[in-house]
């Protein structure tokens, strides 16, 4: 069994490595070689820590599905010289790129845990260090057969270990900004990382290489339903000619209006051979279109149940699974199939 862990960091930007411009006082992207000398506790660990900037940090609301693929490329190349990688990442998409790089990494035997921070590194109150070396501590942690106590894309942030795809941003402010509202944390940071083992997903074999999935197709829209919602509107998203798949936001158990024009209008995005997921609005809890009549209206439509996925995961599955087929009767036959966790049924 080897004894010395080795973990890639990879700073892709946000404000954990963002300092104040003096020039007009807003928060930029800086050289993350300062970030390690801003964290010398990383140097206490046992590990070897090595890191790089993937292109030009950036502020993540600037994140476009290149860099998933740039991440999975790197997390490729680099998959045999190192035991789990920590991407660094700015919050506000964190959930977005989590769930896209849990479907693009088929069958990982290693941890790829996303990070980052409400204050930037430099300040003395910052977030960033404890979710930093938490995130190193569980990427390197190995069983005593030598294998990844957490081989899962994760969000590593306010103490909590939460499955990529599971997790959503939940506030602007609060150090606990995230939260996995249909599945427990996989492991709770205290005077000890107390794992869920029970829920943590192993490889069916440790030996086998896992399949980096880079090509998306895109042509996805969201629609959120909310009182007053017009007809033009969702008429250009369900039926607009460049979507292929429609994630319809729903209220509650997966309930939206039941007037004719509405339902008439989902019929025909569906008729246009459109795929039309149903997610739920709330932060908790499943779509069940069976419960409620507004519901079944859908259903009967002919809208696909995303069950508990979140909007974020819901997302990223339907870019990985449009990419990986032209056809959209096997995109609605996998879309409703738990993949990577991120659905339960
Ligand atoms: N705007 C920043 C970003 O997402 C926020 C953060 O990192 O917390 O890059």
């Amino acid at each position: 069994m080897k004894t010395k862990s080795s973990i890639l960091l990879i700073y892709t930007g946000g404000t954990i490595g963002m300092k104040i411009d003096p020039s007009d006082q807003t928060l930029k992207p800086f050289d993350f070689s300062q970030i390690l000398e801003e964290v010398p506790e990383l140097g206490k660990f046992a590990y070897r820590i090595d890191s790089l900037t993937c292109d030009s940090a950036i502020d993540s609301a600037d994140v476009e599905p290149g860099l998933w693929q740039r991440l999975a490329g790197l997390i490729e190349e680099n998959y045999d010289r190192y035991d789990g990688f920590v991407i660094l990442h700015g919050t506000d998409t964190m959930a977005y790129s989590a769930s896209a790089l849990s479907f693009m990494l088929e069958g990982l035997t290693k941890p790829v845990i996303f990070t980052g921070s409400q204050l930037p590194v430099g300040v003395a109150r910052t977030d960033g260090k404890e979710n930093l070396v938490s995130a190193v501590e569980i990427a390197a942690a190995r069983d005593g057969e030598g294998h990844a106590i957490v081989p899962e894309v994760c969000i590593c942030f306010g103490n909590l270990l939460m499955r990529g795809n599971r997790a959503k941003k939940i506030s602007s402010e609060d150090f606990r900004a995230f939260r996995s509202g249909n599945f427990p944390p996989l492991a709770e940071a205290g005077i000890s990382i107390r794992y869920r083992f029970q829920d943590i997903i192993r490889p069916a074999d440790w030996e086998r290489k896992p399949v980096f999935h880079k090509k998306l197709d895109t042509r996805v829209s969201i629609l959120k339903i909310h009182p007053g919602i017009t007809p033009q509107v969702v008429r250009n998203i369900v039926c607009g000619p460049e979507t292929r798949a429609v994630i319809l936001e729903t209220y509650g158990s997966g309930n939206a209006p039941s007037r004719q024009w509405f339902i008439d209008l989902i019929k025909e995005g569906i008729s246009m051979g459109k795929i039309i997921l149903n997610i739920t609005q709330c932060i908790a809890g499943s779509v069940d279109m069976d419960l409620y009549a507004t519901g079944k209206k859908l259903s009967e439509a002919g809208v696909l149940s995303g069950y508990d996925c979140t909007t974020e995961g819901a997302l990223a599955k339907l870019f990985f699974l449009m990419g990986m087929s032209e056809s959209n009767a096997f995109v609605a036959r996998e879309i409703v199939r738990n993949l990577r966790g991120e659905i339960t049924k």
